[in-house]
């Protein structure tokens, strides 16, 4: 969400995405409000594109504003601070993307490129003063407020649809962040993230990946077969909050009960395209890696991503490389160290290479300042067999699905 450059976040506070459901009642006030959206941002593209053919140059926000200065009295019924934000959003995006021109908007519903409704705002423009109700160019606009958004102020944001036709209220506000922490973290934790399992942590806990969209396939198939739009996208819509849901309690529970977590550094992107791309997509590491990033940032926890090459090669214990090597290598999720006889299951062997891999990082940033206390310590942590066991307990979700991870591996 547009994050404002001349305003920095205050170093106590974050920025966070408040998202909340909107009345059904307003959907066809804030349709029409979209269609002029959609106007404005083709109206951008095309007057981008004849400058640029003229003169060879792209239009900057303000070019835009200018061109579109009259709009608001020309018979669009829109606030002219989202006007700006729509300048400011195609220009953003069209640098974003590297690309002359972008995907026109389109508000015919009935087309299969419609564009789901979508109508930015800027702070002066909505008020929310009680409880489940915001003010947005004179009207009175209804919403579940799970947040109570009236106790935060919201800095900018915008209206949206999603596939099933619901609308949302995308509220961007200032969060206080955790006091600080401890200096030195006393509950770390190493994440390897795979595909059969989600995730396997360093002290022996594996989550299951979810199969959200291919348990949904089959329906999704035949709906496709049957040519029935809605539901194909309403099928669309439910993978997509599932996994939204799933991972989302899976990196509350991870930051709320560690005060250093450390992600291996897999490339979700270069293999979504690969033969294992649906999985890739399912398991959604991309998401989730973002998810635990800015959850630690607010909690405080210390969040480093660490190169994982070799961490399933390499033993936990001895360090030395007695893993499964090569393409037969891969299908081994159990394996025996020659060295030092320590059995591993590869996953958790691999979080705590992460682990320790994470711990000699922190080691040396402290290094890094002139203290030689630290240096004692980081040598003590290149020890890798210093991997504690669990000492906490999880709790809800996360630990029934561990738990679910680990039943269907004995069976
Ligand atoms: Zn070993």
């Amino acid at each position: 969400m547009a994050r404002t450059k001349r305003n920095p976040c205050p170093e106590d506070e974050c920025e966070r995405t408040l998202r909340v459901r909107v009345r059904d009642k307003h959907i066809p006030w804030l349709r029409a409000r979209a269609r002029d959206v959609n106007f404005v941002w083709n109206y951008d593209q095309e007057v981008s594109l004849k400058v640029l053919a003229r003169e060879g140059r792209f239009l900057s926000p303000e070019d835009l504003h200018e061109f579109t200065a009259g709009a608001t009295k020309a018979g669009l019924e829109l606030h002219s601070q989202t006007v700006q934000a729509v300048n400011e959003e195609y220009v953003r995006r069209r640098i974003q993307f590297r690309a002359r021109r972008l995907r026109w908007r389109v508000s015919d519903r009935q087309r299969s490129n419609y564009s789901l409704g979508w109508v930015p705002f800027k702070a002066v423009a909505l008020q929310c003063r009680s409880k489940g109700v915001v003010r947005f160019m004179g009207q009175h606009i209804g919403f579940w407020d799970s947040y109570d958004l009236s106790q935060y102020h919201i800095r900018a944001g915008c209206f949206s649809e999603d596939a099933r036709g619901r609308w949302y209220l995308n509220a961007v506000v200032r969060v206080k962040r955790a006091e600080k922490p401890a200096p030195a973290p006393t509950q770390d934790v190493g994440i390897d993230l795979g595909l059969k399992d989600l995730l396997a942590t360093s002290d022996g806990i594996k989550v299951e990946a979810p199969r959200f969209y291919r348990d949904l396939e089959g329906q999704l198939a035949s709906a496709q077969r049957a040519g029935k739009r809605d539901r194909v996208r309403a099928i669309h819509a439910r993978i997509k909050h599932r996994r939204a849901d799933h991972l989302h309690k899976l990196s509350r529970a991870l930051v709320r009960d560690h005060d250093a977590i450390f992600v291996g550094n897999v490339n979700a992107s270069a293999l979504a395209k690969t033969r294992l791309g649906k999985s890739v997509l399912d398991a959604g590491w991309s998401a989730f890696r973002t998810q635990l990033r800015y959850k630690c940032h607010q909690a405080r926890v210390v969040f480093e991503e660490v190169d994982e090459a070799g961490t399933t090669q390499t033993c936990s214990r001895c360090n030395s490389r007695t893993g499964p090597q090569g393409l037969e290598g891969l299908g081994i999720r159990e394996w025996t160290c020659m060295e030092c006889g320590a059995v591993h299951d590869r996953d958790v062997n691999s979080a705590r290479l992460i682990l320790a891999a994470g711990r000699r990082r922190l080691a040396e940033g402290i290094l890094a300042l002139p203290a030689k206390a630290a240096a004692e310590e980081a040598e003590g942590e290149e020890d890798v067999n210093s991997v504690p066991p669990a000492p906490y307990s999880l709790s809800g979700q996360y630990a029934a699905a561990a738990a679910r991870g680990r039943d269907e591996r004995r069976r």
